[in-house]
């Protein structure tokens, strides 16, 4: 398949507005969006990488990462490419913006594969934004919903509203980078804007599992205040949604050092303030078993992407606090 009609835009003689994203890309024939993967063709915008299959794993759920939803178990993981944000750190950019080879999946091809993957629970839609993968990700997601099977997004979160809403009923997971607490990072650092990320995090939470990720970079977005104030934010929908903070490596176009283990252990304890489960990624020996926020009973253990339920998976066996765990 070459190019598949694109869905969330207006036209106006031959100019397209498109509103996937908050970016709100205005094309003329011939012009492609921000994101790369959506173009005006003689006043009809068509989605470029619908079917175009990057890279196609089975991986633990664990690194996606989820660690509250079936913990242990494996996920189909596929990409494309392409990105509406433009991060210097980004570790995917030979595919979010490069032009890397593709295979063609069909929606059903790539939900077949799933059902007979061993031991697999469903799709998640990862690798590149999964968000500007739109047309094929809701085709896919639901033709694999009617199989039974689970639909994961990795995602940044920059999407528009109604776009979300329309597929918000086939997604059972979200892990949604929130990529700091600050408009002027989104701006400089990544093309974006803050306030659409979070208004994707508060339509998903509640109607989905939901799980965020912050990428911690030394100066860039380490302040104490700002992550308090991220715990803050994130506790005011939820303090049971789980947080993983990952510790940068040098990647892209950017150069600076890792982020500093002392940046991450403050980092961790100020996030903790507000929210009940927070995990550090990318920092070998880390504990990242989860413990009841009550009592602090272990209630998953965690070795490297493998993980181990030592409860139901709903209320502590000490002192019966329920858990936000999906199993
Ligand atoms: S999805 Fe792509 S074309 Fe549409 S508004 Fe976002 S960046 Fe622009």
């Amino acid at each position: 398949m070459e190019f598949k009609k694109a869905l969330h835009y207006i036209r106006d003689g031959d100019t397209v507005r498109c509103f996937l994203c908050p970016h709100g890309c205005v094309l003329k024939p011939g012009q492609t969006g921000r994101c790369s993967v959506r173009r005006n063709k003689g006043g009809v915008l068509y989605s470029l990488n619908y079917g175009k299959v990057t890279a196609c794993n089975v991986d633990p759920i664990e690194k996606k990462p989820l660690y509250h939803f079936y913990p242990g178990s494996r996920i189909l993981s596929v990409g494309s490419f392409g990105c509406n944000l433009k991060c210097g750190f980004c570790q995917n950019h030979a595919i979010a913006h490069g032009t890397p080879g593709t295979v063609f999946v069909s929606p059903e091809g790539l939900a077949d594969r799933a059902a007979s993957a061993e031991d697999n629970i469903g799709i998640a839609y990862t690798y590149n934004e999964p968000s500007i993968w739109y047309e094929y990700v809701l085709d896919t997601a639901r033709i694999a919903r009617e199989r039974g099977l689970k639909n994961v997004l990795v995602t940044n979160g920059y999407i528009g509203i109604k776009a979300l809403e329309q597929l918000l009923p086939f997604i059972d997971a979200l892990n949604i980078d929130v990529k700091a607490f600050s408009d002027a990072y989104y701006d400089s650092i990544c093309s974006g804007r803050l306030s659409p990320v979070l208004d994707t995090v508060k339509a998903a939470a509640g109607r989905c599992h939901v799980e965020v990720t912050t990428l911690i970079v030394d100066e860039l977005n380490s302040s104490i205040d700002e992550l308090e104030g991220l715990g803050e934010w994130v506790a005011g929908i939820d303090k049971s949604i789980p947080i993983h903070l990952s510790r940068y490596y040098p990647a892209y176009q950017m150069d600076r050092p890792p982020t500093r283990l002392e940046t991450m252990a403050a980092a961790a304890k100020a996030v903790k303030k507000h929210l009940d489960y927070v995990y550090i990624g990318n920092v070998a020996g880390a504990d990242n078993d989860t413990y009841c926020p009550d009592c602090g009973v272990k209630l998953v253990e965690r070795k490297g992407y493998g993980a181990s339920l030592l409860f139901d998976g709903k209320k502590c066996g000490d002192c019966g606090k329920q858990i936000n765990m999906v199993v």
